[in-house]
């Protein structure tokens, strides 16, 4: 099928982008079109203007600092998948997108166009939710920072207004002594993931774990955080440093997840990967963090 017709706007700064989007009500953003050129196609969208942010060169950025990773609207999936600094300070960047799609989708999509598309069973909007990062926005009426807890409101729906540009994204670097693990089961690789998790756990001074938190994809209308610190605080009592047994904790994740049947998996076989894949996860997350000292 063919798109329905629409005014194309091609605008090359922020301000003529937002000076749009503020004009013609029910404009629709077009970044890397992964996601949108194929609903436009199959007429599940049908916006009367697209405004085609990449030309604006401003927002083709990633900047790395010891706070966090601050990636522009234009920065690619590839782009930020490849970027060593990006992946020294926050390694769940590059962990996840591996998993995003394939790489020629991953050359065009875009980190901030994930997560303004909302999809549950996307990766990157698991990390930002799990990091506690947060979405910077712009309108012609202004700016504002909306956290990741706020940002996700359903599938396929986030806290933008029609008239709102994600500008950024910011993803907080992880804290000292912490590892990180991305899992998930897709049919295939490259598929949207059955399940998925993202995993933290950080270290005290005695190498005893004092955080650990699960972000999951795939398992409701918006990401999902676990805090499995209480779990593994009882699991660790009485037992030596890093001989953490993630069992107890899998089950505390698995108990809190309500997830849908669909054609794809039903609700039980989602549970049940959501136990196996946070036990391997902060399993694997545990073993990064004492790499790390
Ligand atoms: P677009 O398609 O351009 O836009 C998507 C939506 O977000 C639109 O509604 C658009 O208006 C809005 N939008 C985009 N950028 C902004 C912005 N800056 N401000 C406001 N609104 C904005 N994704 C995964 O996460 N995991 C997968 O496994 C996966 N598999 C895929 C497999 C296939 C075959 C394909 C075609 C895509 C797949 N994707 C997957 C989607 C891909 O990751 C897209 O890149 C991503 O979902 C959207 O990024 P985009 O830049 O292409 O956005």
């Amino acid at each position: 099928m063919k798109p329905s017709p629409f005014e194309y706007h091609a605008p090359r700064s922020l301000d003529e982008a937002l000076g749009v989007l503020a004009e013609e009500a029910g404009a629709k953003v077009l970044a890397g079109g992964q996601s949108l050129i194929p609903l436009l196609n199959m007429r599940l969208a049908a916006p009367a203007h697209l405004v085609d942010i990449n030309r604006v060169a401003e927002l083709d950025t990633i900047e790395v600092s010891e706070r966090g990773v601050l990636v522009g609207a234009l920065a690619r999936h590839t782009v930020v998948e490849r970027a060593a600094d990006a992946a020294r300070v926050q390694p769940l960047l590059r962990e996840a997108i591996r998993h995003v799609a394939h790489p020629v989708i991953r050359n065009r999509g875009t980190v901030v166009g994930s997560l303004a598309h909302a999809d549950p069973a996307a990766e990157l909007p698991a990390v930002l939710a799990v990091l506690g990062g947060e979405v910077e926005a712009a309108s012609a009426r202004g700016r504002r920072t909306i956290a990741a807890g706020e940002f996700f409101l359903g599938p396929l729906e986030s806290a933008l207004d029609p008239d709102e540009l994600a500008i950024a994204a910011f993803f907080p670097a992880a804290p000292p002594r912490t590892g990180t693990a991305f899992l998930e089961t897709a049919r295939r690789h490259g598929d949207y993931a059955l399940a998925g998790v993202a995993a933290l756990v950080t270290l005290d001074e005695d190498l005893r774990v004092s955080g650990a938190r699960a972000g999951y994809l795939g398992v409701g209308a918006v990401p999902l955080v676990i805090d499995l610190a209480e779990p593994a605080a009882a699991a660790q009592a009485g037992r030596p440093p890093g001989t953490l047994d993630w069992s107890a904790a899998a089950a505390f994740a698995r108990e809190r997840v309500d997830p849908e049947s669909d054609i794809h998996a039903d609700a039980s076989y989602r549970r049940h990967l959501v136990g196996v894949l946070t036990e391997r996860a902060m399993g694997a997350a545990t073993a990064a963090a004492f790499e790390g000292v």
